[in-house]
């Protein structure tokens, strides 16, 4: 059955496809060591295998889904093989799935509360219940994004209009009577953080990236101590954004102090938990989240450690008057009676329409419960602290940070090479790609005082103790041979 007729696919197409979708996706899970972790292609050959023009003709879902099978499965890196440790390890749970699939058919537009009262309020509900899981004040209001990085955008906006109002309506290009302005962060901050000041005008200068402790944490003194230069030199410091569990570390700013200069300064904090924030549910890490109640704005990322798949970031904010002084703005054609009396979410931010998302963060939760939420998120930092254990232990290898949540960052360091920085991070480099190789476990690097680091991130739902065991003895193998080899840098 072609769709060569008017209408939608018929409801017995969707049925007998969609079937089979299921039990596509159900035995994919059932085996996901089935394929390698990491795609084997070759850049361009997923493009090959595509016809260059589009169809003219309709064809069937089966010739379609054959395609997918063979032409683009290949070309997929595996996020829910458990020997994924690249990165942030993610995991699209059962109920997540679910849950974007309904959300996909019920096509929900949530600008106005009219066109979805339910995606508006369980967008409320399901985020309050989140904002009381990481132990926010009753005043955060929550919003969802799609993404950390679009949060942090948000949230450098609010601190525009919040220290310099009138550039809403006049802009900061020509106007002397504007001061330059300066973002604050760590040199570990995200890299989204340089986006939002380049995208709002304010200029990559102005982000000043400051120096960290030995454990890669911003140090108060440091911030302190810019904030004052900054003023001295007649500009107008305005935001700092803290990060609780760093991109390459997974270190933790001291919250607390910064957001006592920030309450002295007068300058909005933003806290970057797109990672860190689920660990705070976990009895004995509440510390992860310490000071974030005294934040301004907050991002967490269901999609990162939460099961959710992508994309869901939670942006949440105790002035989000202030988001929608500053992006507010309702054409004549979108006015509705309810103005006023409800909440409309194209006023918290720069998209008009909205998916349905907070549907798979009510449904994983419902799932999961909160217990099992935290079961789970300590199961992982326990394999994280196991695995950094077995480097500790290993002479040819070294922990280079300490591991407050589910990533370790370690390097090989055999005897032969231990001397000479150039050929460890060559080794190491030769000893990722080894294991990237064997298409069992995917591992990613990061760099930390200008050396090459690995990493290994534990967050999928179906790691286990043995795919990190696993892991390491391929670790260790392959730096055994390659250690054997002659040196090549
Ligand atoms: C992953 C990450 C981000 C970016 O997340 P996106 O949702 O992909 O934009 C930002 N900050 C931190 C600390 C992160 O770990």
């Amino acid at each position: 059955m072609t769709n060569s007729t008017l209408g939608d696919m018929d409801c017995a197409t969707f049925r007998e496809a969609g079937h089979r979708l299921v039990e596509w996706i159900a035995d994919y899970f059932d085996h996901p060591e089935r394929y390698p972790v990491l795609s084997q292609l070759a850049p361009g050959d997923v493009l090959l295998g595509l016809a260059p023009q589009p169809p003219e003709a309709g064809s069937s879902m089966e010739a379609i889904l054959d395609e997918f099978d063979r032409v683009l499965v290949p070309g997929l890196t595996h996020w829910n093989h458990p020997g994924f440790f690249a990165y942030f390890a993610i995991s699209a749970s059962g109920p997540g799935i679910l849950a974007d699939f309904l959300s996909s058919a019920l096509n929900q537009q949530a600008m106005l509360w009219r066109t979805s009262p339910a995606a508006t309020e369980l967008e409320e509900r399901s985020l309050d219940w989140l904002r009381q899981l990481l132990r926010l004040p009753a005043e955060f209001e929550g919003v969802i994004y799609d993404t950390a990085s679009v949060s942090t955008l948000h949230a450098l906006a609010a601190a525009r209009e919040a220290s310099v109002p009138e550039v809403r309506a006049r802009g900061i290009a020509a106007r002397p009577d504007v001061p330059a302005v300066s973002v604050y962060c760590s040199e570990q901050a995200h890299s989204s953080v340089d986006k939002a000041v380049i995208l709002l005008g304010f200029g990559h200068e102005a982000l000043r990236r400051l120096p960290t402790d030995e454990a890669f944490r911003l140090r108060p003194e440091a911030l302190a101590r810019a904030i004052a230069d900054d003023r001295r030199a007649g500009r107008l410091p305005l935001a700092v954004v803290a990060t609780t569990g760093t991109t390459s570390t997974t270190s933790v700013d001291p919250v607390p102090a910064i957001a006592d200069i920030c309450e002295a300064e007068g300058l909005w904090l933003h806290v970057d938990a797109a990672y860190g924030g689920p660990a705070a549910l976990v009895p004995g890490w509440e510390w992860v989240l310490d000071g974030a109640g005294r934040a301004d704005s907050v991002v967490v990322n269901p999609h990162k450690w939460l099961f959710t798949p992508f994309d869901l970031s939670a942006f949440y904010c105790r002035r989000m008057d202030v988001v929608r002084a500053a992006f507010s703005l309702v054409p004549e054609y979108l006015r509705t009676s309810e103005t006023g009396t409800v909440k409309n979410l194209m006023d918290t931010g720069i998209q008009l329409g909205r998916r349905f998302r907070a549907l798979k963060l009510w449904m994983v939760l419902r799932f999961f419960g909160t217990d099992g939420v935290r079961a789970r998120l300590a199961e992982h930092m326990r394999l994280a602290r196991l695995f950094a254990s077995w480097v500790d232990a290993h002479t040819d290898f070294e922990r280079v940070a300490p591991v407050p949540m589910s990533v370790v960052c370690f390097r090989a360091r055999p005897e032969a090479v231990a001397g000479d920085e150039g050929a460890l991070d060559a080794f190491n480099q030769q000893l990722l790609d080894a294991v990237n190789a064997s298409g069992e476990v995917f591992l990613s690097h990061t760099k930390l005082h200008g050396r090459l680091v690995l990493r290994l991130a534990v967050g999928n739902l179906r790691t286990t103790q043995d795919h990190v065991a696993r892991a390491w003895a391929l670790l260790q193998m392959h730096a055994q041979r390659l250690a054997g080899l002659p040196l090549s840098r």
